[in-house]
């Protein structure tokens, strides 16, 4: 492609920084560089900045600045909340809820845990890639020690009944956690209102950096480190702490919770201009997922026939200048291969072969979505010739 600007529909993936967490991370890794730990001017300065970002990260889903942990990311905290639970009942037998379609940072822990002979229960969800809250209410043991759902799924897009869940595990003593990565900044989020006491955020789908996270801890809650050594972090995550990454987090969810209204919808009216364009196009295409209980910026679109080439069809798109990403294009499964999130949908391997994530976020305009519908009918058609279009639709998952 020559000339015009690419399109950047990857939201889910990552975030580009926003020029403003770019500006307030810059003293941190310049002049600034103290080590928070340090009691001379140097470490204070860097401590202040530490202990405000936590207090812009609690605020971002109703949390305490004292229930904040921070952490490298989504991953490791979502393995802190889960293996720290599972810790803290060292020697008991304990059972584990969570879902078929957990990202991996949530579900690999689930299945390493089962290795170790601890019973995990895979919940599963409906056509729609949504729970059902009787599912966990039946799941529930005496031995059940955490449930962990996600806010909202990373290739879909839907969004589960957190707060419906959360109030069944802890009306049965159970803690809940939810893996709010994706969620987190795009919708609202209150761990004291919704009954969460476990909730994971990523610096890098905020609009911030990357390899920055953190776990909310609810006060109360007793986890067991994973990570030994100085103690930093009231002891759950030890290491000298990434403070330039830091101050960015706090930025970013600074900024999030400031233009969440409206931010939220016009991205949802992008997001509807997009699917509605797109079924309108005689493509056979259809949209995997609740049609709008999804995030705000989310699509995962699926064309009857085409489901086994989406990698060529992402290829397509970024060859004409358009970042998207496949359903099955997650570092776990190889490309190509049946996505566990739509199989678990009741879709058939053929069907989760494929589907086109289309994410789109803050830097994205009307303009971008009309040069992407403009292009998409000649990609895809490029892909499948006209003659071959039209075949029965194998059943929508709407
Ligand atoms: N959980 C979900 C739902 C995600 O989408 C991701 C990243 O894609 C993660 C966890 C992992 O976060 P991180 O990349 O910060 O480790």
């Amino acid at each position: 492609m020559t000339g015009t600007a690419r399109i950047y529909f990857d939201n889910a993936a990552t975030t580009p920084l926003d020029p403003r967490v770019r500006a307030a991370m810059h003293p941190y890794l310049d002049g600034a560089f103290g080590n928070p730990s340090s009691l001379h001017y140097d470490g204070r300065a860097a401590r202040d900045a530490v202990e405000q970002a936590r207090v812009s990260t609690a605020a971002l889903c109703g949390a305490k600045a004292s229930e904040v942990v921070f952490t490298a990311g989504g991953t490791e905290a979502d393995n802190l909340a889960i293996l720290g639970v599972v810790r803290a009942f060292r020697g008991q037998s304990v059972h584990v809820i969570t879902s078929s379609i957990e990202h991996p940072a949530v579900r690999e822990v689930c299945r390493e845990l089962a290795a170790e002979g601890v019973a995990v229960t895979f919940l599963r969800v409906g056509t729609s890639g949504i729970i059902e809250p009787d599912e966990l209410a039946q799941a529930i043991r005496p031995k059940t020690r955490i449930v962990s759902v996600m806010a909202a799924n990373n290739i879909v897009g839907t969004l589960q009944p957190v707060r419906e869940l959360a109030r069944i595990a802890r009306g049965q003593g159970v803690l809940f956690h939810t893996d709010a990565v994706q969620a987190a900044g795009r919708i609202p989020l209150d761990i004291h209102r919704d009954g969460i006491d476990l909730l994971s955020i990523s610096g890098h789908k905020l609009y911030g950096p990357k390899g920055v996270g953190a776990l909310i801890v609810r006060e109360g809650v007793t986890l067991s480190p994973l990570v030994f050594g100085g103690g930093q972090e009231g002891g759950l995550r030890s290491g000298t702490e990434n403070v330039a990454a830091i101050v960015g987090l706090g930025e970013a969810a600074r900024i999030s919770i400031e233009s969440r209204g409206e931010e939220t919808a016009r991205l949802v009216r992008l997001r509807e201009r997009v699917i509605d364009g797109v079924l309108a196009q005689n493509l056979d295409a259809y949209l995997i997922g609740d049609r709008y209980r999804r995030l705000p910026g989310h699509v995962c679109l699926a064309f009857a026939g085409l489901e086994g080439e989406s990698i060529k069809l992402l290829l397509a798109l970024d060859e004409a200048g358009v970042s998207v990403s496949t359903g099955s294009a997650c570092s776990t499964n190889k490309a190509g291969e049946p996505s566990y999130v739509l199989m678990a949908m009741g879709m058939d391997a053929f069907r989760s072969r494929g589907s086109l994530r289309i994410t789109l976020g803050r830097f994205n305009t009307e303009e971008d979505v009309e040069r992407f519908l403009d292009l998409l009918p000649r990609v895809v058609g490029e892909l499948s010739p006209i003659t071959s279009r039209g075949r029965a639709k194998t059943g929508a998952c709407a």
